[in-house]
């Protein structure tokens, strides 16, 4: 007869296994959920302005915009687009409304008749508060300094990639403008920085900003206002601007 010892002793000696095993070492998950506060409800179907979107131009009026000289224009509306008129003396738009940290969105567009060449085709650009200027220009197989052509933070960051359709098609451009931040005695706190997709596509991130876009010398902060308008720049090309949109924003910045 064989013995039942084995099979005894495995009884009784499984649950005295079982109670040894650790304790779980985390903390519930709930630890690390926070329900408030709730970020804001807002619309944003496909192919139209997120409804907290402030629109700067609709394709029906420049109401929005003023010339950076009083008196002066250039600018016109052909086909629901905003398009520079060139004269002997350039004179850029500029919004009404002022602007700190922002998300922008537009449309651009240049000269499908190719003249010049380099910093001379297509020229134009987006200047945020005036001041931080993203390169607008025909890229599309024209060489220049690469820190000057299109996606590029003017004379400060050239972008990741050419992503430049050919002259005449309608681009994209969707930027992440975070204002610099001064203290009340004018120093510098922390630096203004863009990060912009053009045409989809990644071409700066989260990049520094040196100071103002200088065209000759170096770039240097000075303190100004917490908000500026945004400008569009002339540059003596009729390149054209349709759906132009911005969002608001009150962006955290890192400490320095
Ligand atoms: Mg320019």
């Amino acid at each position: 007869m064989r013995s039942t010892l084995p099979c005894l002793l495995l009884v009784f000696t499984l649950p005295a296994f079982a109670a040894e095993t650790p304790a779980d070492p985390l903390p519930p998950p709930e630890a690390t959920e926070y329900w408030t506060p709730v970020p804001p409800i807002i619309t944003a179907n496909p192919g139209s302005v997120p409804s907290d979107a402030i629109v700067l131009f609709d394709g029906n009026s420049l109401d929005g915009w003023q010339p950076v000289r009083a008196g002066e224009s250039g600018w016109k509306i052909v086909d629901g687009a905003m398009v520079i008129e060139p004269n002997a003396k350039p004179c850029d738009q500029v919004t009404k409304q002022t602007f700190g940290d922002i998300q922008l969105h537009l449309e651009f567009r240049t000269p499908a008749e190719v003249k010049g060449k380099s910093q001379e085709r297509g020229n134009s650009g987006i200047y945020f508060m005036g001041l931080y200027e993203l390169q607008v220009l025909d890229s599309y197989n024209n060489p220049t300094y690469v820190n000057g052509q299109a996606g590029s933070i003017y004379k400060q960051h050239p972008p990741l990639v050419n992503a430049s359709r050919p002259p005449g098609e309608w681009q994209t451009y969707d930027a992440v403008f975070v204002a610099p931040r001064f203290a009340a005695d004018g120093t510098l706190v922390t630096p203004a920085r863009i990060t912009a997709l053009h045409n989809g596509v990644l071409v700066q991130h989260d990049s520094i900003l040196k100071g103002p876009t200088v065209w000759r010398g170096q770039p240097a902060y000075k303190a100004h206002a917490e908000k500026l308008p945004l400008l569009l720049q002339d540059h003596r090309n009729p390149v054209s601007y349709r759906n132009i949109w911005v969002r608001e924003l009150q962006l955290p910045v890192p400490a320095r």
